[in-house]
């Protein structure tokens, strides 16, 4: 350990062994002297054997267990880790089996004919058995390394930005430099198939039990590197129904901003772990709570902060509560209706603002969803094939406003219908429109062909707009949009 620290500075991991021999928790950074010492001495872990832990291998996937098994055989330390420690250990089921090892990965590719390198940043191995993947990390140094200019390490492995963070990292490890370069210290634990005990560095063990999430060292030095590490903050606080620990409560207030520098695509993925995982409305109430929301969705963030308990506040609820009903019934859920329900309220009231000057209300929704999710590309790159799938759903709402007219029933045969109408169905139950009309479309779906006429047919005329649009434009305004149709499709002269 000392020799792997020569040469270099350091930051400080936050723990240190007191004189007594436990552990604690300082975090601070201290000079380069103590930062050595306190690395040097804290890689003794608590280790909790079988007989204290409730963790049994009948809960943990056969093939982790095979991976696990293999490297165990060939030599080498074999560990499961990360959440997947965790959630056993809170009697829950794992959403995957990470394993940590000391084989470099080529060595890992091997020993399984099954294997793939994968990526640039870290190299990790992938072991495949049909469905299941399973991830295989070489133990990695922790960022304790760090030149005086908080740039580069020594040998330009590490390479921090100017604000703290980690852009390139590549530096194989020992078991004990890895675990401090993980986030939170429930994060941290290390189930060991050799014994089939629990290595816990850093008092993850207590902590999960105490039900806290605890940043590994200093908190604000830890966000800085990391931004996204304040948003797994909630996502963990949610999903597990954690407390965020105060200390590591505290700076996001502060670092909320640095997720302005994090990229958009990276940022969609953390919103689709933070919604589509089973603790939406959880998430959603803990972002807004530390200020977070803002700088995810920042149209929707400004709406809300001046409509408190509004129709815009119960979709945004409605539609996340829908969601994780979804989950927990083990039904799909998409992105597409995700954004959706998140850019709506910012979307509704563009679209009030573009109906004046619009052909139509469609017109008008598809010109709001254009201008509202270009902005919000800029904060959460929401991928093509989710956008036009979400735009059509909210350009379709204009159209469950006209029920009379036979016309009015090819909405029913329209591809997106199923999902427009769940979406109308929200703002129904949000109090934006009627809970008649949504009743109406309920009824007619099941209708059958004749008391589908009737239905439509006893609707006040007046209610029946343009059949595409139902226009709300001036009648000039018609007038010009059809001799421009005419203009459009005139043969060409
Ligand atoms: P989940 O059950 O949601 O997958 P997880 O804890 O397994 O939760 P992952 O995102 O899969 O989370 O990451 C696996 C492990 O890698 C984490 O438990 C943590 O130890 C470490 N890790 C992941 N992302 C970071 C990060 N941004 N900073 C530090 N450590 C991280
Ligand atoms: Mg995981």
């Amino acid at each position: 350990m000392r020799r792997a620290l020569r040469g270099r500075c350091a930051i400080i991991r936050g723990y240190t062994l007191c004189s007594s021999g436990k552990r604690s928790l300082n975090n601070h950074r201290s000079s380069h002297r103590d930062s050595l010492e306190a690395v040097a001495s804290a890689t003794a872990p608590i280790i909790v054997p079988r007989a204290e832990h409730p963790i049994s291998r009948s809960a943990i996937s056969p093939n982790a267990l095979k991976v696990l098994y293999r490297l165990k055989d060939a030599g080498y330390q074999a560990f499961l880790v990360g959440g997947a420690v965790r959630d056993l250990l809170l009697g829950r089921q794992p959403k995957d089996f990470d394993i940590g090892t000391n084989a470099h990965p080529e060595q890992v590719k091997e020993l399984f004919r099954n294997c793939r390198l994968i990526g640039r940043r870290f190299h990790l191995a992938h072991v495949r058995y049909g469905q299941e993947v399973l991830e295989v990390a070489t133990f990695r140094a922790a960022h304790t390394l760090v030149d005086d200019d908080n740039s580069v390490d020594e040998d330009s492995r590490r390479v921090l930005d100017n604000h703290g963070r980690i852009l390139r990292d590549n530096l194989y490890g020992s078991i004990d430099e890895d675990v401090w370069r993980r986030d939170f210290t429930a994060n941290a634990l290390y189930y060991n198939i050799h014994d089939f005990s629990i290595w816990d560095y850093t008092g993850g063990v207590a902590d999960a039990k105490a039900r806290v999430l605890k940043l590994i060292g200093d908190p604000e030095t830890r966000y800085r590197e990391d931004p996204v590490r304040m948003l797994r903050a909630v996502r963990f606080a949610a999903k597990l129904d954690f407390n965020i620990d105060t200390a590591s409560a505290r700076p996001i207030a502060k670092l909320a901003a640095m997720l302005d520098g994090v990229p958009a695509a990276r940022l969609f993925d953390e919103v689709n772990k933070l919604f589509l995982a089973g603790s939406a409305v959880r998430s959603f109430e803990l972002l807004r709570e530390h200020a977070l929301l803002e700088h995810l969705f920042p149209d929707l963030a400004s709406v809300l902060a001046t409509a408190t308990n509004s129709i815009d506040e119960r979709v945004v609820h409605l539609g996340l509560a829908g969601t994780d009903e979804r989950i927990a019934a083990d039904k799909s859920v998409t992105p597409a209706f995700l954004f959706a329900v998140l850019l709506w309220p910012a979307v509704r009231r563009q679209a009030t603002q573009f109906a004046a000057m619009a052909d139509s209300p469609i017109q008008a929704m598809q010109d709001a969803w254009d201008t509202i999710a270009m902005r919000a590309q800029k904060r959460v790159a929401l991928p093509k094939r989710f956008s036009l799938t979400a735009r059509e759903v909210v350009s379709l709402q204009p159209r469950f406003d006209n029920r009379s007219g036979r016309r009015s029933l090819r909405l029913l045969d329209h591809p997106r219908f199923r999902a427009a109408y769940d979406f109308m169905l929200l703002r129904a139950a949000a109090g934006e429109i009627e809970q008649a009309v949504a009743d109406w479309w309920t009824e007619i779906q099941t209708a059958s062909p004749e008391a589908r006429i009737a239905m439509v047919e006893s609707q006040p005329a007046d209610k029946a707009k343009a059949e595409d649009g139902t226009s709300t434009t001036s009648p000039t305004k018609r007038r010009r949009r059809r001799r421009n149709r005419s203009k459009r499709s005139a043969p060409d002269a």
